[in-house]
């Protein structure tokens, strides 16, 4: 058998070990084992590409295939190991936009590689390879500079911004229809730039508080381009992955879309239809404050406590003392049980990672539509570090921006305490009016100190 058989069927394996990587990342029982197909398939594809080359014989490529492949491992083994938790969506937002610029990078190539050569076909997929790329490339980066707080989370508004991102849709039509009689660079160029702007503009338009779809969206993307990447290529392997990145990212964008109560059509157009929210320039009152030790003596006197956490936690890393304060509540009669927003945090089931980490048990941490009928009977809620997914204007105020996404309601217990450093809105960048209500106090300072006080407190108390 040669080596090109060899590494076909190869590539057809390292295909099922994909597909298998899929099925077990769907479920925490088999997630790890899911990893280990995923891994497998990976590092098979890659020995099998690398064999390709050798076969090949060309001496250049191999020492650049070589070299891109340590560099690149080396890199991504050094990011991966510093990333905190914290800083993992903006991560891959930034290896989503390396996605994008590989598929522009291997469109361009293929258009000088066969020039006026080739046929129709491979034309058209020249410029489709480049025009998602393109799109991916830009928007990642602006998604990447959004979540890492470079750039205000804030939606971009222009004038006409729906004109703008269907007229450029229309150009790139007509473009590629042009190409294809005629492989002009110049048309090639015009698309590429109307692409990258495009890609700019579409995430730029979306507000903080959609970024989680936006981010499984890119996802989407990135998987599309890598399998137009791989029509040009005519590499089987890099279809199938692509497609399946494309599909699966595009699904997960749907289903996060019906939680969040979000048109999906809107979101992957850019805002498509969405006005701006009014300024948040509302006068809520005054609101009161509470201490540490005051706090723990709350938590004695109340026989139910339910604990929403958010990005502060993480921020925190009060995770652990969490985790301490519920077993000696538990250890005094409390009831104590957990509500996750599904976009708490910075990626889908941060805080259940954080929670299981610092040995949470499982049975007390429920979702968000489990608990939020319980949360009117509920004493005493700790909101801690969260802001958007506890905002009672997002039910109330339908001129917020975040209006309609589904919350956490817990303005509704007999007390809430709001563990947080200040004043300020939270991610959605939009003002929160729980921190104002009669039931409502705020414990400022970092999440872990305040908690580990009243921890202290607590363990003073005879059980
Ligand atoms: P938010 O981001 O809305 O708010 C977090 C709060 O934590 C802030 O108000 C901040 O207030 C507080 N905080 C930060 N550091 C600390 C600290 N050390 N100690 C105590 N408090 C702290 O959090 P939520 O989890 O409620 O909402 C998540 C938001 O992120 C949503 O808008 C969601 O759409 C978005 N998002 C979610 C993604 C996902 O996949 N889950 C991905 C991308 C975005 P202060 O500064 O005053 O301390």
């Amino acid at each position: 058998m040669d080596i090109l058989s060899i590494s076909g069927a190869a590539y057809l394996v390292a295909a099922l070990l994909f597909i298998l990587a899929l099925a077990g990342l769907s479920k925490h029982e088999t997630a790890s084992q899911g990893w280990a197909y995923g891994v497998a398939g990976m590092s098979l594809a890659l020995v099998a590409t690398v064999l390709r080359v050798i076969d090949a014989g060309e001496a250049t490529s191999i020492v650049v295939l070589l070299s891109t492949v340590a560099v690149g491992a080396v890199i991504g083994l050094w990011r991966a190991k510093v990333v905190e938790m914290t800083g993992m969506p903006e991560l891959i937002a930034l290896l989503h936009s390396f996605v994008g610029l590989a598929a522009v990078l291997i469109g361009w190539n293929g258009h000088l590689d066969a020039g006026s050569e080739a046929d129709g076909i491979h034309r058209a997929e020249v410029l489709i390879g480049v025009f998602i790329g393109a799109v991916t490339f830009t928007g990642s980066l602006v998604a990447f500079l959004k979540l890492s707080a470079r750039m205000k989370s804030a939606p971009l508004t222009l004038p006409g911004k729906n004109i703008f991102n269907v007229g450029t849709l229309v150009a790139f039509v007509g473009l590629t229809a042009a190409y294809v009689l005629e492989p002009d660079l110049a048309l090639l160029i015009a698309v590429t730039v109307l692409a990258l702007l495009l890609g700019w503009h579409l995430v730029a338009s979306i507000g903080g508080g959609d970024m989680p779809v936006v981010v499984s969206m890119l996802n989407s993307y990135s998987g599309w381009a890598a399998a137009a990447s791989g029509f040009l290529l005519e590499n089987d392997l890099l279809i199938v992955t692509g497609a399946l990145v494309g599909s699966s990212g595009a699904y997960l964008s749907y289903i996060m879309c019906k939680a969040m109560n979000r048109s999906f059509f809107s979101v992957i157009a850019g805002g498509f239809g969405i006005e701006a929210g009014p300024a948040n320039d509302h006068d809520y009152g005054e609101h009161r404050e509470i201490s540490a030790g005051d706090t723990a003596d709350l938590l004695l006197s109340a026989s139910s406590v339910v604990i929403t956490p958010g990005y502060g936690m993480a921020v925190a890393q009060a995770q652990y003392p969490v985790a301490e304060l519920t077993r000696l509540l538990r250890e005094k009669g409390v009831d104590v049980r957990f509500g996750i927003h599904p976009v708490a945090g910075r990626l889908p089931g941060h805080m259940n990672v954080l929670l299981a980490e610092a040995k949470v048990p499982y049975d007390i941490v429920l979702e968000m539509d489990e608990i939020n009928d319980d949360l009117a009977e509920t004493d005493v809620v700790l909101v801690i570090g969260a802001n958007d997914t506890v905002n009672p204007a997002a039910a109330e105020d339908p001129g917020s921006p975040i209006a309609g996404m589904p919350v956490l309601r817990v303005w509704e217990a007999r007390n809430v305490v709001v563990f947080k450093r200040s004043m300020a809105a939270g991610y959605a960048g939009v003002q929160n009016p729980l921190f104002f209500r009669e039931n409502a106090q705020m414990l400022f300072g970092d999440a872990k100190t305040r908690i580990a006080e009243i921890v202290g407190a607590l363990s003073k108390v005879p059980t």
